[in-house]
């Protein structure tokens, strides 16, 4: 997979999104290394994270230099922008920005001054007390940043960035700054920061996005996934621990624990968000997906001649539904591979395609077949909808749709876009008139209890809460009350 192209099952429809992650981060230490490049081809590896915004920032020991923009990395930095980043650390964004977020300045790293220099930060995930946060950088600033700062999708990176900017100065700088100001945040956080000297990484107590450490032959590594530390030839060290902060300098590496771990890892990154070649907590993304299909072959059988994918997203989980079923594996459906995020608006008659757009049905392998179509997760349901319909035109006798994660029924505090509550389809819908919306002839999702045995990891370190409610970290929206469940 290349990107969040590759992605698609979510993004068929034109303007129709899918569960965006709220970035991608990458950071190096490497003299001698062209860092600027590496990083480049570290958040490449990354896109799928985020695909509204990308930045760089790099360091010679002297100075910081940021370049970022809004679009696609691979559209934001050219030879040129590269060439002009040296040094030999720097840290770099993959952004995805809510509605109205997309504007240059929310783009990232941010910069800022601190006590004993400047700090330049990229984030992944979401802070559940940004009010108390800003309560302190008004108190410490004696003014009330409230409205500048509250603004906009980029609040919480803004207010760590502050927070660090307004620590008083000590002997060890940045990294006294970040001991004192990383146990006031709540929620979810993988950090990658710097100051002209060291790289610095970060992540919540909970371990809610993942976040690992990687060697160069000069350097060091950290990314989002390990599958940004493959692309730019690092090996794989660890993960960087939920409740540590790390850092990287020409003393070496250092590690301090600015908070007990207790880890809540996020599921949907091994459901949907994270690469099928990336590794979290151990366990292989691609092998819990096909393991999920396995489980839910067993759980919710289907009479039916042949299992299709959605690509790309559903295929792990097809092969794995195949596997446990005995029923034949195809490809049905044909990507359009260069069709993928444009900021060019289709024309009318192109989005009335819909679907067709993105996806293109192979008539002869499903002509006349009892089809069990597999895809990972429901939103909205308006892509699934339109995938059913498109089946039966192409001749499908019978359109059996199986999904490798439960209803979505929650809002996600912790970096997760899904769609408002009141979009998502299973939000006080049964599942027999969620089929019956989406026209297919049976419908059948993976319990809880059965995703999270796939993923192999003990249910009591992992986040389910937007598949169950059970909220691990306390969060700001005091307007939450229970789903009616199907
Ligand atoms: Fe992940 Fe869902 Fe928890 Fe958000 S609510 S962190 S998407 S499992």
């Amino acid at each position: 997979m290349a990107g969040g192209d590759g992605r698609l099952s979510h993004e068929l429809i034109p303007g129709e999104k899918g569960p965006q992650d709220s970035c991608g981060v990458f950071g190096v230490w490497a003299p001698g290394e062209e860092v600027a490049r590496l990083t480049y081809f570290g958040l490449y590896a990354l896109q799928h994270r985020g695909q509204e915004a990308a930045g760089i920032a790099t360091s010679d020991g002297e100075s910081i230099l940021v370049y970022k923009d809004t679009g696609l990395v691979s559209q934001v930095f050219d030879d040129q922008a590269l060439e002009s980043l040296s040094g030999h650390l720097a840290v770099g964004h993959a952004r995805y920005a809510t509605a109205g977020g997309r504007a240059w300045h929310n783009a990232q790293p941010t910069l800022g001054p601190t006590a004993t220099g400047t700090v330049a930060l990229a984030h992944n995930g979401n802070l559940t007390n940004v009010h108390e946060l800003l309560d302190i950088v008004s108190e410490r600033s004696g003014t009330d940043l409230s409205g500048d700062l509250g603004k906009g999708s980029s609040t919480d990176t803004a207010v760590i960035t502050h927070l660090l900017g307004t620590e008083p100065p000590s002997d060890g700088g940045l990294g006294d700054a970040a001991m004192a100001v990383l146990p006031l945040l709540r929620g979810a956080f993988s950090l990658v920061f710097m100051d002209e000297h060291t790289l610095y990484a970060a992540r919540d107590p909970h371990g809610i996005r993942p976040l690992v450490l990687g060697r160069l032959p000069s350097g060091w590594a950290v990314a989002s996934e390990t599958a940004a530390l493959d692309i730019v030839g690092a090996t794989f060290v660890r993960e960087v621990e939920p409740g540590e902060l790390l850092a990287v300098d020409a003393d070496g590496l250092r590690s301090s624990r600015f908070a007990l771990a207790d880890p809540k890892g996020c599921i949907f990154e091994y459901v949907y968000l994270a690469r099928p070649d990336t590794t979290i907590a151990g366990r292989p993304v691609n092998s819990a997906r096909t393991e999920m299909g396995r489980v839910l072959a067993r759980e919710a059988p289907a009479e039916a001649d042949l299992v299709i994918p959605t690509p790309d997203s559903g295929t792990p989980a097809a092969i794995g539904y195949a596997q446990a079923s005995g029923l034949p594996f195809a490809q049905g459906l044909v990507k359009n591979a260069y069709v993928g995020r444009t900021f060019i608006q289709p024309t009318q008659t192109i989005r009335q395609l819909g679907i067709r757009l993105k996806l293109n049905p192979m008539r002869e392998v499903i002509a006349g077949k009892r089809l069990v179509v597999v895809d990972d997760s429901i939103v909205r349901g308006n892509t699934q909808r339109a995938l059913v319909r498109m089946l039966r035109e192409a001749g499908a006798a019978e359109v059996h749709v199986r999904i490798s994660s439960p209803p979505v029924k929650w809002p996600c505090y912790y970096g997760i876009d899904f769609a408002t509550r009141a979009e998502l389809i299973a939000n006080g819908m049964s599942v027999e008139q969620i089929r019956d919306s989406l026209g297919a002839d049976s419908l059948g999702y993976i319990s809880v209890d059965g995703m999270v045995e796939a993923t192999a990891i003990a249910p009591d370190r992992l986040c389910t809460a937007c598949f169950t409610g059970a909220y691990p970290v306390p969060h700001e929206d005091a307007s939450l009350t229970p789903v009616v469940s199907a």
